[in-house]
């Protein structure tokens, strides 16, 4: 009998030869095997033929919503800076989309990186994608040769050993507490919608640190960052990264220093975390890419949970809210920005 996911990637692969064969999208974006387990990679097919390369199972962890600007770039005529916008209709391109993908695409119609009219959203509901961190902790960091997904359980083998895992035990930290796997946009829909989660400990792991001292909390964050090696994977994996020229990278001005100088990482960390505020979809794709196992996604969560609580807003959730930071009312609460100075003041 097949599995969830042997399911799922049966009728991807259907949907995906049909949409290509109609000639309704020039191009799909989903995943397939990367070279060792437990690692998938995207892949962009162009024929009908192609689609039964496409998998899916509990390891496609990289936010496809991360290219799909230079994919459907890469269908426009090249352009100069001035020059007009592309006259006629461009071709459409398809992509798969879980919630949280599908909330960092409105995002980028939001921000006009995206055009709507070009997307087919071919829609999965998420059951949670697995962290191969946790499973290498799970089997002693021994070598990982081949793993099987059965629906509830992994088989993990290796020289000499083989091991049955518990999937939810392995399943990423973001997705445990996810409430919204379901896709708010999809043109097709593979399987059913889930509806909203029921997570009452929700921003637990923020929230055991938001109790600690001051001194405490940066010493967690210190500690969090202290092995960063300034590879900027968590970057590169984050669709909300779009900037041409990264602040990071600037030269002039330097905005930061480039070195792995404990002040330097501070400050990269800490802008990047803003700069994803009331954007971030705590897709956790920044922190599967880190090749060092930083718990960075901690700090957006952060800010997630703060703009829940100030703006009652979540990043993505539709098309017509736009980001809660890009926008602003007269009536806008503005106590909490003075919050600790004050409370100070009042001491
Ligand atoms: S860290 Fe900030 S400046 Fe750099 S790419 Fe991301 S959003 Fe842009
Ligand atoms: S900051 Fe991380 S969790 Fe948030 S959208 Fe970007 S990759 Fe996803
Ligand atoms: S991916 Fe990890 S090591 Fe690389 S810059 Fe980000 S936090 Fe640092």
């Amino acid at each position: 009998m097949s599995t969830v996911n042997e399911k799922i990637t049966s009728e991807i692969r259907e949907k995906v030869r049909e949409l290509l064969a109609s000639g309704h999208v020039a191009a799909f974006l989903g995943y397939t095997s990367g070279s060792v387990p437990m690692v998938m990679q995207p892949l962009i097919i162009r024929t009908p033929e192609d689609a039964d390369r496409l998998e899916w199972n509990s390891f496609c962890v990289l936010n496809l919503a991360n290219y799909l600007p230079a994919l459907l770039k890469s269908f426009e005529p090249p352009r100069r800076p001035g020059d007009p916008p592309p006259e006629g209709p461009l071709p459409k391109v398809g992509v798969l989309a879980t919630g949280c993908w599908s909330r960092n695409m409105v995002i980028q119609v939001q921000e006009n990186q995206v055009d709507r009219d070009r997307v087919v959203v071919v829609g999965i509901s998420s059951r949670g994608m697995v962290d191969r961190k946790k499973v290498l902790a799970a089997v002693g960091h021994r070598d990982v040769t081949a793993v099987y997904e059965y629906d509830h359980s992994l088989k993990v083998s290796g020289p000499g050993y083989e091991r049955e895992i518990n999937r939810w035990d392995v399943v990423r930290d973001n997705c445990r507490t996810c409430v919204h796997p379901d896709p708010v946009i999809f043109d097709h829909m593979i399987g059913d919608l889930k509806g909203e989660r029921d997570v009452a400990d929700r921003f637990r792991q923020v929230e055991d640190i938001e109790v600690l001292a001051p001194e405490d909390r940066w010493s967690w964050f210190s500690t969090e960052i202290a092995s960063c090696i300034r590879c900027y994977a968590c970057r590169n994996a984050c669709p909300l990264c779009y900037c041409p020229t990264c602040f990071v990278d600037d030269s002039r001005p330097q905005w930061v220093g480039k070195s792995i100088d404990k002040a330097d990482t501070a400050i990269f960390h800490i802008l990047r975390a803003y700069h994803c505020a009331g954007r971030c979809t705590d897709c956790g794709s920044c922190e599967s890419a880190c090749p060092m196992g930083i718990k960075m996604r901690i700090l957006t969560r952060k800010l997630q949970k703060d703009v829940l609580e100030l703006y009652g807003a979540e990043a993505g959730m539709d098309m017509q809210s736009p980001p809660p930071l890009s926008t602003y009312k007269m009536d806008d609460p503005q106590d909490f920005i003075l919050t600790e100075s004050i409370k100070g003041e009042e001491k």
